[in-house]
């Protein structure tokens, strides 16, 4: 594959409202004014990947007037510019930062957390990135680096090496991860001279984001095998997400996929309180229902974490269905996947003791 050829790809997206109204039938008047609060884009690629209109990829990148209607959620729901040193960190836990490095996506999901900078030149800049760099240098407590943006596979490879070589001359920096939507969004970007290049830069993890069974197609496959053979962990975030993948089966078909194309799934999260995105949100017992059709009904390595990422920016904080039925000072009651109750015998020292059987559930704080 020639080295520009994805650039090509790219830049037959379809962009303008007229063409996003053309292609889907919609009302160019109404996409022009969602536009206007988030940026429409959608790759030729995953434009072709659509069946219907309102099935689970078209709802993801197709601009819905349900956008503009709502007035709840917040602009930044997770505060995380209140842990923005500069503009390009977040630095929210003790040993990690975000580092923001392009406000560009090959296409935009309309449910993005970070709608109020991503497709925005002015929030998330070149000049940014030094000024990065210069913090992490600065903070030797940060032994890993999520490389995020936008999305950062949308520089090319040569601005890219240069971001990762910086971050390998600081003796603290342990490891490098990179957030990328583009094996699902824009396969073609995952070339081999993009693998050999990123290959340099161990320990590299790259977490991909998958929401549908349907997007992990030939292309795409190919794509994660060139970045897997390159010795590269890789790793998947999922959105909840109404009308995509609320659904038990759905979301334990995604797994089980992800698993084939060597990608072991790690987050799922809870939808943000983003501003325009009411319409995607499930309630949270939803994502509870999801965790138990998965854990014991397939593999374990096809069970992610669920989170929500806390309102105010509290981090990330999972979610877990009980499996604690009770517990005594003699013994565990245990409920495993299939709903059956089974005892495990405790052994406590007797200053320890309670004496009574406390529901997990009304369990006091222990001091
Ligand atoms: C998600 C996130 C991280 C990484 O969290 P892990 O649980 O280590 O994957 C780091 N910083 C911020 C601000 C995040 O949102
Ligand atoms: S690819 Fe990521 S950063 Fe880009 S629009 Fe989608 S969720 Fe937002």
């Amino acid at each position: 594959m020639e080295e520009d050829s994805w650039q090509r790809i790219l830049k037959r997206s379809l962009k303008s409202p007229e063409e996003i109204a053309h292609f889907f039938d919609l009302d160019p008047e109404k996409v022009k004014k969602i536009a206007r609060n988030f940026r429409v884009q959608i790759t030729p690629y995953y434009a072709e990947l659509i069946k219907a209109k309102g099935d689970a990829l078209y709802r993801q990148v197709v601009p819905d007037p349900a956008e503009l209607e709502e007035a709840d959620g917040a602009a930044d729901p997770l505060s995380e510019d209140e842990d923005s040193p500069v503009p390009s960190i977040v630095h929210r836990y003790p040993d990690r930062v975000l580092f923001l490095v392009s406000h560009l996506c090959a296409s935009y999901c309309r449910f993005c957390t970070r709608k109020r900078k991503v497709g925005d030149l002015s929030q998330i800049h070149p000049r940014h990135i030094e000024d990065g760099i210069d913090y992490i240098r600065a903070h030797s407590e940060v032994r890993d680096v999520i490389i995020s943006g936008g999305d950062p596979l949308m520089l090319g490879d040569r601005r890219l090496e240069h971001i990762l070589k910086l971050l390998r001359e600081i003796p603290h920096v342990e490891i490098l991860r990179l957030g990328t939507r583009m094996p699902c969004y824009l396969p073609q970007r995952i070339t081999p001279e993009l693998a050999a290049m990123l290959k340099k830069y161990h320990p590299l993890y790259v977490n991909v984001h998958f929401n549908h069974p349907d997007e992990i197609t030939e292309e795409s496959a190919r794509a994660l095998s060139l970045l897997a053979d390159a010795g590269i962990p890789l790793g998947n975030q999922t959105v909840l997400l109404k009308g995509v993948n609320d659904d038990p089966a759905v979301m334990k078909k995604l797994m089980q996929k992800l698993l084939t194309v060597r990608v072991r799934p790690y987050y799922i999260y809870q939808a943000d309180c983003v501003k325009g995105t009411a319409h995607f949100r499930t309630t949270v017992e939803k994502g509870i229902e999801i965790m138990q059709a998965l854990r014991g009904w397939t593999s374990g390595m096809a069970v992610p974490y669920y989170v929500i990422d806390a309102p105010g920016g509290g981090g990330k904080i999972p979610i877990v269905p009980n499996y604690l039925h009770s517990v005594s000072d003699e013994q565990l009651v245990l409920r495993n996947y299939a709903g059956e109750l089974f005892v495990y015998p405790q052994v406590r020292p007797k200053k320890e003791r309670r004496q009574r059987i406390v529901p997990c559930a009304a369990a006091p704080p222990q001091s």
